[in-house]
């Protein structure tokens, strides 16, 4: 392995939780796009949609479903596939197609909003702090989180929504793009990220090394060469410290039992 010169972030369920995030987003954009459109509705004369009782979430995810099957490049653009869905269900009802456009993307903007309510555990800003002061630092998601808006964007030297480059995990282009950006090639970068499929094995088939933020539930696994499973994000600075040992990264670990658990490797 080259020296460690970058190292490439997952965001959700790697820097946070993201379960009860989506959950309360997708409830709540609907339920919200629903409400004002009816109260809008009624300030110019009209009948209600009532798009939550007539056709519903169910209908909104089926739909999503189905542009995704149709227009495969845009299977990982999120924030596509719902304005989209949106419209569509709208203009279902009859609304004219102007209005679904504007409404769907009002409410998107909504959804966007909801979104953002994430709350990163309390370790990430420091340690991202920390880690850039010495390395160079990427975020790559297939989710559809503003980046830009996160609380601590400004630690990244790059950040890449690989949805919306229309190459989701685990396609290589998004991880390529990052590490091209920065200029420092896949053996000198160590990816971090909770997803076998999304994180793991691409990075390490580029020959990154990678940080397996493992779920709870997963199983005990034989790693592949260059991947260290870690049970959450904390654990991060011990495992740098035996990749690129203190004396010579100068990260500062947050975890005081770390140096223990994972002590330097012999030289
Ligand atoms: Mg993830």
């Amino acid at each position: 392995m080259k020296r460690l010169q970058a190292l490439t972030f997952d965001l959700d369920d790697t820097l946070w939780d993201n379960r009860g995030v989506m959950q309360r987003t997708e409830h709540g954009h609907y339920a919200w796009l629903s409400q004002c459109l009816d109260a809008w509705q009624q300030t110019q004369g009209g009948e209600p949609l009532q798009l939550a009782e007539r056709l519903g979430l169910a209908d909104y995810q089926s739909r999503r479903l189905q542009l995704a099957q149709t227009h495969a490049l845009r299977r990982g653009d999120f924030t596509w596939l719902r304005e989209r869905a949106l419209a569509e269900q709208l203009q279902t009802l009859k609304l004219p197609r102007s209005s679904a456009i504007m409404w769907a993307a009002a409410a998107m903007d909504e959804f966007r909003r909801l979104r953002l309510e994430v709350t990163p555990h309390p370790e990430v800003a420091p340690l991202l702090a920390c880690l850039g002061q010495r390395f160079k630092l990427a975020a790559i998601t297939n989710g559809n989180i503003h980046l830009a808006r996160l609380p601590f964007a400004s630690h990244f030297n790059v950040m890449i929504a690989a949805g919306e480059m229309l190459a989701p995990k685990p396609d290589p282009r998004p991880f390529l793009a990052a590490l091209a950006r920065m200029g420092v090639a896949p053996s000198a970068a160590l990816h971090v990220g909770d997803s076998w499929c999304d994180d793991v094995l691409p990075a390490q088939r580029l020959g990154m090394q990678v940080a397996w933020i493992a779920p709870l539930q997963a199983p005990p696994l034989r790693l592949p060469s260059g991947v260290h499973r870690l049970a959450h994000v904390s654990d991060l600075p011990a495992l740098i410290e035996r990749l690129a040992p203190m004396s010579r990264s100068g990260v500062t670990t947050t975890d005081p039992g770390a140096a223990t658990r994972y002590p330097p490797l012999p030289a």
